[in-house]
């Protein structure tokens, strides 16, 4: 088993609330463990770029609330070439950094795999941090708790209005592939419909479903539709609905980049605390090529290889059914 000599961190794809409590939980636990920790800057742009620090306890106070990434966070193109991969890997052998723990989604387990797969003497841990909930491996994933209070929160404001007024709101909320906030969110705010990336739905049924909602005497009515759903995008269906429907005004609302932000919730503060935890305490046993995830409120650890061969987001079919039947 080779010695860490020093520990990298670096948050890379989407931000996502609660990879600041992940990031201080790498610091801190890397530290009492006498590891020296640096940050890197914009993900893999930071190993490319060397742009990087040392980081101390205390480069970490009061982070804990904070949404975002202090690190930042970036898209680096780059990195999916030879000569990007080579020279983030000469400024890490020029710094003596052999450990990383990467914070992100699928695309930065890919280029984290890929990674160490060529340069097998850089032992790689992987977070799951992103606000789609769509990783195997982890039942939830860092951000989805908070983005999804989000949406509810702004939904529930959305439900005033659009009852005080009779009227049907089209509500679009992230999730190209990922139905995953939509469902919560939906089942959270009643919504009369979710549409979703991964269950078709006809526009004639969701007419159809919101005419009986006007004959069971609704006074408004919410539509969730995620932005992978496959009928158009969001203004598309309302026109749709619209030429349909002409008892209610109907109105779209994009909820858009506000989902990303804020203050992590308590659940993605215990979440980041645990996996950041986890995944130094699992590099520190020798472990690489792997993530570290939640599984029935435990810390499980999956090879990234099987995580991202595995299908991503399983649609909750119980909580569609569920919906369905309590917004009757
Ligand atoms: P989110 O789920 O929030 O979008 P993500 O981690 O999937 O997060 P991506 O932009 O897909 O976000 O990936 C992050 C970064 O990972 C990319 O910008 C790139 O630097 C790196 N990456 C992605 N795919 C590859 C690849 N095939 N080879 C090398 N690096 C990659």
């Amino acid at each position: 088993m080779q010695k860490i000599l020093k520990l990298g961190v670096l948050t890379s794809g989407g931000d996502a609330p609660g990879m600041n409590p992940c990031i201080r939980a790498v610091v801190r636990t890397g530290i009492y463990n006498g590891l020296e920790v640096v940050g890197i800057r914009k993900g893999y742009q930071g190993l490319i770029e060397d742009d990087m620090y040392d980081m101390n306890p205390r480069s970490v106070s009061n982070i804990l609330n904070l949404g975002g990434t202090i690190l930042k966070t970036a898209r680096c193109l780059p990195f999916r070439t030879d000569e990007g991969m080579e020279a983030a890997y000469q400024n890490l052998k020029k710094r003596g950094i052999n450990a990383l723990v990467v914070i992100g989604g699928d695309g930065t387990f890919t280029g984290a795999l890929r990674f160490a797969k060529k340069y097998t003497d850089i032992q790689v841990m992987g977070v799951p941090g992103t606000i789609d909930n769509d990783l195997y491996g982890s039942t939830y994933t860092l951000g989805f708790d908070t983005a999804t209070n989000t949406v509810v929160e702004a939904i529930d404001k959305i439900r005033d209005t659009a009852d005080a007024h009779d009227r049907l709101f089209f509500i679009e909320v992230m999730g190209r592939d990922s139905g995953a906030i939509a469902l919560r969110a939906g089942v959270c705010c009643g919504a009369e419909a979710i549409l979703l990336p991964e269950k078709a739905t006809a526009i004639d049924d969701l007419i159809e479903n919101l005419k009986n909602g006007q004959d069971k005497k609704k006074s408004s009515s919410i539509v969730i539709v995620a932005e992978g759903d496959k009928n158009g995008g969001v203004y598309d269906i309302a026109r749709k609905v619209q030429q349909e429907i002409k008892f209610y005004d109907i109105k779209v609302t994009i909820l858009g980049h506000l989902q990303r932000g804020g203050s992590p919730s308590a659940f993605d503060r215990v979440l980041g605390s645990r996996l950041g935890y986890a995944a130094v305490k699992a590099l520190l046993r020798g472990e690489s090529r792997k993530m570290v995830g939640l599984q029935a409120n435990y810390i499980k650890i999956t090879d990234i290889e099987e995580a991202l061969t595995q299908h991503e987001f399983k649609l909750e079919e119980d909580l569609m059914e569920m919906a369905d039947i309590l917004a009757i």
